[in-house]
This record gives structure tokens, sequence and C-alpha cells, in this order.
């Protein structure tokens, strides 16, 4: 439908690791589609924006990040919508897609506190909220939101446009609603909905159209067999159905390799330069050790990180990011895959596209001026990063022949989204996977740096006190490992493997003693940066009673807190400490139980005052009740817990595993409280929810 005069609306996005921001440009890209004209910008860059003029409708895309924190750009747009008087913005008509993990508590906190707080201020939706999840995939919301916004802002172009023209006629305000106005309001202003109830059959856009080109049995192996679906391969009714295809993104980059003549080639200097600006210091590896035993199921390594020549400060709570590089076999499988093998020195040279239609366009800002290709590939890009559908559209236009055409076209299409779920996302197949199995595929570099996102540091948690050994940190990580399957070989975990290997040379195995060592010339070295979490710490107050639960490596940052306890207590002799309780789990006893003697020895002198243990694939010994997982050991010590918590004032603390075990331990409390107060299950939630609010409970969780 043709746009009138009023087809201007503003994106706002507020992101932390670009996920909001590659959702806002997308809309913004796809905006001219659909007759409208979009701008573009960071909540953060406040003189690209002013709300408090603005006529057009608002489109926010926001994350949520940590604990439910905003992402750091949304930080000042939060704090400064807070002050606000309460009819601020009862001019503004907005809607608002709101990102999350429900693996973490406080969902979409970020998204539905700045939802809550524009309606306070007056602000009214024309779209319903969207709340994607990233824990069972965003696209999944995402996508059937994007594609009924297109509607919605039609329809709110449409009302806007009709009370301006009354306020002509009438020459005021127009306060008064026709009744037609007031039944799309009633719609819009509905109570947030979740996007799931978005009836796509609703949506009238019908985008790319594509065929079925290709017969099933074009498409399938000729074995005889019928086979069923694959990466590769799709069965009826997907193979013989017309498709709805995203539009094509814009190209935005030109990209040429140069000669890099002999006297500037720059290597560990450029190297050196590009690691400083991004924050990151080299650090010996003074020692490494297997805390686990050879036959445990996941291993465990301890590093002891020697800071002796580096001004790093860090508290109990923090943790540091660990730089890794993506593997050179696989870097080198790339080169090979894209024709650029003999490239791999050349310098990139890259420029943004004069004629692109992309919006807001950049030249990506983590890669350095002047670097090689083969370093861009290894330092620059998650090259393991799961393509999104925009990235799978694109390929199909580097894609020969017809019949890997139709699959990847069918992979990033509407009709093929449980394909896309199925042999990409859920596996985490990567763009290697996928040029392994489409083998006519060969996209231009240009098209890798503009869809793979950064290679992002892992964060790790201190597992030390600076208090108890200065010019130190420790940490502590598992080896995670991905078993095979079609769609890609065995792998581990890019920075967890990375490190195992790069320390091997001085890996010790389990039950050597843990000595602090200092740093020898040889000893391998890794960049580290500083993360401090100004939340997650002990408290102020020494005598205010601790509960600890951390399974596994989520132990990590107690060792900290326990390491500055015993020190403190040392040192102030008359200081009253509260009491001091530490939850771990582990499979086996023998096998995984990691810190045990470390864990024993704080036993023993007081520091800690109860660790409870709870082994899964262990029998219990004698009388003692099988308790498989750490929730189940703390149901057994509830009135401890809740009296801890709810009368002497104390703090929780949550660390590790997201996927199951924070939310485990959530539903244990709740029921505690719910048993222990005599509350039912709402009262409970909400006591729960009071002592986050209060920072008494504390999760340092990660997935
Ligand atoms: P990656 O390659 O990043 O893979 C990890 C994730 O990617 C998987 O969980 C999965 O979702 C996905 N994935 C990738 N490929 C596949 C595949 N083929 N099949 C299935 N899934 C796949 N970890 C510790 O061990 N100790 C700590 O003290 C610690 N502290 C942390 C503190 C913070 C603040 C945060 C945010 C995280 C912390 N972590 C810690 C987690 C750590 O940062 C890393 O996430 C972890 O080590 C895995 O990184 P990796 O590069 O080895 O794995």
């Amino acid at each position: 439908m043709p746009c009138e005069v009023e087809s201007r609306f503003l994106v706002l996005y507020g992101s932390q690791k670009g996920q909001a921001q590659s959702i806002a440009e997308e809309i913004s890209e796809l905006a001219s589609e659909h007759g409208f004209t979009a701008e573009i910008s960071c909540l953060s860059n406040v003189e690209k924006y002013n709300l408090d003029s603005e006529r057009g409708p608002v489109v926010f895309v926001v994350s949520t990040t940590g604990d439910g924190e905003p992402p750091d750009t949304a930080l000042r747009f939060v704090k400064k919508i807070k002050s606000l008087p309460s009819d601020h913005f009862s001019h503004l008509h907005y809607a608002l897609l709101a990102l999350g993990d429900t693996n973490y508590a406080n969902f979409c906190n970020c998204g539905k506190t700045i939802d809550r707080r524009l309606q306070q201020l007056g602000a009214r939706h024309f779209y319903p909220t969207g709340h994607a999840d990233d824990g069972t995939g965003l696209e999944i919301v995402v996508d059937p939101w994007i594609e009924g916004l297109w509607d919605a802002l039609k329809k709110a172009f449409a009302k806007m446009s009709a009370t301006n023209q009354e306020a002509t006629a009438q020459g005021a305000i127009a306060e008064k609603k026709t009744e037609q106005d007031s039944q799309i309001q009633e719609k819009l202003d509905s109570s947030v909905v979740s996007l799931h109830l978005l009836k796509l059959s609703d949506v009238e856009t019908k985008k790319n159209v594509a065929e079925p080109s290709v017969s099933e049995s074009e498409n399938s192996e000729t074995s005889g067999a019928p086979l069923g679906a694959s990466l590769i391969r799709s069965v009826p009714p997907l193979s013989g159905s017309s498709l709805n295809v995203p539009a094509l993104p814009s190209s935005f980059l030109d990209v040429c390799l140069e000669e890099i003549p002999a006297e500037e080639v720059e290597g560990a200097q450029e190297d050196a330069h590009h690691v400083a600006e991004e924050g990151f210091y080299e650090v010996p590896v003074s020692r490494a050790l297997h805390l686990t035993g050879d036959d445990a199921v996941k291993s465990a390594i301890l590093l002891q990180l020697d800071l002796s020549d580096q001004d790093l400060l860090y508290q109990p709570g923090d943790a540091f990011d660990v730089r890794c590089p993506n593997r050179d076999d696989e870097v080198e499988q790339l080169l090979l895959r894209l024709g650029l093998k003999h490239q791999r020195n050349q310098r990139v040279h890259l420029q943004l596209r004069k004629d692109t239609k992309k919006k807001g366009a950049q030249l990506p800002s983590y890669i350095p001026k002047k670097c090689s290709l083969e370093y861009l590939l290894t330092w620059c890009l998650e090259i393991r990063s799961t393509p999104k559908k925009a990235f799978v559209r694109s390929l199909v236009e580097w894609t020969r022949d017809g019949g890997e055409k139709r699959r990847l076209q069918e992979l990033c299409s509407r009709e093929g989204s449980a394909d896309y779920n199925r042999f990409i996302r859920d596996t985490n197949t990567c763009l290697l996977d996928l040029l392994q199995a489409f083998k006519s595929c060969s996209p231009p570099l240009s098209l890798l740096i503009e869809h793979l996102p950064k290679l992002q540091p892992r964060a790790y948690s201190a597992a030390s006190s600076g208090l108890r050994t200065p010019g130190r940190v420790d940490i502590v990580f598992s080896l995670v490992e991905f078993p095979a399957c079609p769609e890609h070989p065995e792998r581990t975990g890019l920075c967890s493997g990375w490190l195992t290997h790069h320390v091997s040379t001085i890996l010790q195995p389990s039950g050597t003693k843990v000595l602090a060592e200092k740093a020898r010339s040889d000893s391998p070295k890794i960049h580290i940066r500083p993360r401090a979490n100004n939340i997650f710490r002990l408290p102020p107050d020494p005598s205010v009673p601790l509960v600890m639960v951390g399974p596994g490596t989520g132990v990590a940052p107690f060792i900290g807190f326990l390491q500055q306890r015993e020190k403190e207590r040392e040192e102030k002799k008359d200081t009253a400490f509260g009491e001091t309780w530490l939850f771990f789990g582990c499979r086996h006893k023998d096998k995984d139980f990691i810190f045990r003697e470390e864990l024993e020895k704080f036993v023993e002198n007081g520091t800690l005052n109860h660790l409870k243990v709870s082994f899964s694939r262990d029998e219990p010994d004698g009388n003692e009740p099988k308790t498989k997982y750490v929730q189940h050991q703390m149901l057994l010590h509830s009135k401890n817990i809740v009296s801890i918590l709810l009368a002497k004032n104390g703090c929780l603390y949550v660390c590790g595993d997201a996927k199951n075990m924070a939310k485990d331990v959530n539903d244990a409390l709740m029921e505690m409280i719910a048993v222990e107060l005599q509350l039912d299950k709402l009262e409970s939630m909400k006591t729960l929810a009071k002592l986050r609010e209060e920072k008494r409970y504390l999760q340092d969780i990660w997935s």
C-alpha cells in the first residue's frame, strides 16, 4: 500500500552484544520496502534523536544483560526516563521489542522497565510489545513481530493523520477520539502481549515468494529408499511449497586485499596495538593444574595468572575477559573454501559502498585498519557463530547449484523455520559447516565481514582474593565439549578448548599441590581484561551471614570470597563475622569435587561454617539422604536458609549454570519460603523479588 507523506518513523536500539542493533537495522532496512522511511539511532546517541519533540511513531529494540540490567548503551536513557514528570511523553506512540533469555532471572527486564515507564509517562502503544527469548530462539518472536509491524505502522500513521486533521479542523487539540480511533487504540493499548499470539495469517505482507524450483526427487540422493530431511535435503511438504523468503539484505562493504610492503609487515606489533586498544593486558600463566581426575566426565582446569607486572586490581566477585583466537585449522579451511589461501598475508582494506541502501552503515570498529586477512579471520570475527537467516538469505546469491540454492532459500524462509531451527540453530551449525555442506556456495569475503559478529572474549570469575595472593589471580574453567552430529564434527568450546591447548606444556595432573609459582620467561601468556561486577560482592558488613550456592566451576567466586574472609579473620581478630554456608555440587566425590582440600581447610579454620555437597552420580554414604543437586541439599536446610535471609538480613549468592541450576535453585527458594512462612506461591514470589531488589539475592550465572 502506498504511504502518505507522513511515513517516517524512528528506530531506537539499546544493544550489548549487537543483537538488538542488528534487529533494529533489519527493521530500518525493510522499512522502505513497505513504503516507510526509518531513522535509526542507538539510545546512547542522544544528539541524533529527540523524543520530547518526536511526532512520528517510535520503535524500540532493547536487550537485557546480566541480572536484568540494561545494556550499557541504554543505561543513561533508562536513568533519564525515571526522572521525567508523569505526562512527559503523552504525545508519543511507540512499539517495543524486548530481547531476553528465560534461562536468566528477570527475563527482558530492561524492555519491561522501559515499557512500564513509557506508559507511566503517557506514551501509547501502537503495536503490542514483543518479548523474544534467546533461550528458545529470538526469531520465534522477532520474525512475526517484524512481519506484523508494517500493518501496525500503517494504522498508526492513519490514526495520527486523522487526529491531526481533526485538530486542524476544530482548531483544538485532538483529545476527543472518534469511535474508530478508540477501537484502534483499544487494540493497541491492550496490555502487553507476547507476540507468540500474533496470527501470521493476519499479516498481509508477502515478499520474495520463491516457487519450488527443485522437485523432491531432484533434491534427494538417489539411494532408492526415502530419505529424511537433513541440512542439505528437504522433504514434502516443504520441498514442494512456495516460499516466503526474506528480502536480500543490502550489502554495504567493499573489501579489497592488498600486498603488504615488506617494510610494513606488522605482525606482533600490530596485534599488540589492537589488544591494547581493546583494553587487554598480556599476563603469563604461572601455573596450570587439572582439578579433576582423568576419569571425570568434564575436566576443570585452574590457571594462576601472574599480574605482578600489571597494574590490575580486582575484588572477589569480579571476572576477567579472556581473549581467544579462532582455531588455526578452521581459519585454514575457511581460507581454502573462500579461495583465499594464498592471500592470507595480504592486508584487508575496507570501505563503505557508496551505493549501499543500508541505513546507518558503518565500518566495523573492531577490525583494525591495517590487519591481514589471516588476522581478521583469527582474531576479529566469530566464525563459529550460527548464521542468522539474513546471512543464509545472502548466501543464496552466491550459490551456483539450483538444488542447493533452493535448500538455502528454504532454510531462511518462513515455511522452513522448523528446519532452520533443527539443522542450523539447535545444532550450532556454523558458516564453515554450511560451506562444507553446500559445495557450490562461494561467498565473497565482504559478506562474511558484514554478517559474522565480533569475536567475543569469554569471561571467567576470579577464584582468588587479591588480599591473600597479591599480584595474582586464579581462574578455573571447564572444558566445554560438543559431540559430533550430522551437521558438524566433534568440537570443543572455542575459548576453553584453546586455553586447554595453550597451557598444555605446563598443565599438571590433579592432586599436585597448589603452590604459588613465579612465571618464567617461557610461561604461556594470555590476554585478559578486568570485568568488574559491582553487585556480586561480599557485604561490606562482615557480620552479615552468607549463603553461597555454586556447583561445578560456579564455586569459583566463592573461593575468592572465602580466601578474602579467611584473611580478614586473621587480620581483624575482634571483628564479628556472620555465619557462612556453601552449597556445592558435582558428579562424583572422587572425580570432580574441585577445591575439596581448600574448602575442607576453610571449614577446619572456621572461615566456612557449613559445607554441603551433593553428588549427582554417587550413592549416599551410610544413612545420609540422597541429594542429587544443590537445590535438594538446600531443601534439607530450608529453616536455616530462610532464617538467614528473612530474620537475619543475610545474603544469598548463586553462581554457575544458567540453563538449569539457577532456575531450580530459584524454585527451591520459593518452595522453602512458602513452607517456612506459610505463604502462597504469589506471596513467596514477591518475597524473593524483594530480596532481589534489596540486592540480597544475587546471581552470577552463565550459559
Ligand atoms: P563456546 O565455543 O563459546 O560455546 C559455548 C556455548 O556455545 C554453548 O553453551 C552453546 O550454547 C554454544 N555452542 C557452540 N557450539 C556448539 C555446538 N557445536 N553444539 C552445541 N552448542 C554449541 N565458565 C567457567 O568455566 N568458569 C568460570 O568461572 C566462568 N565465569 C564466568 C563469568 C561470567 C561473568 C560469564 C558471563 C561467564 C563465565 N563462564 C565461566 C562461562 C565462560 O565465559 C564461557 O562461556 C565458557 O567457558 C564456554 O566458552 P567456550 O568459548 O569454551 O565455548
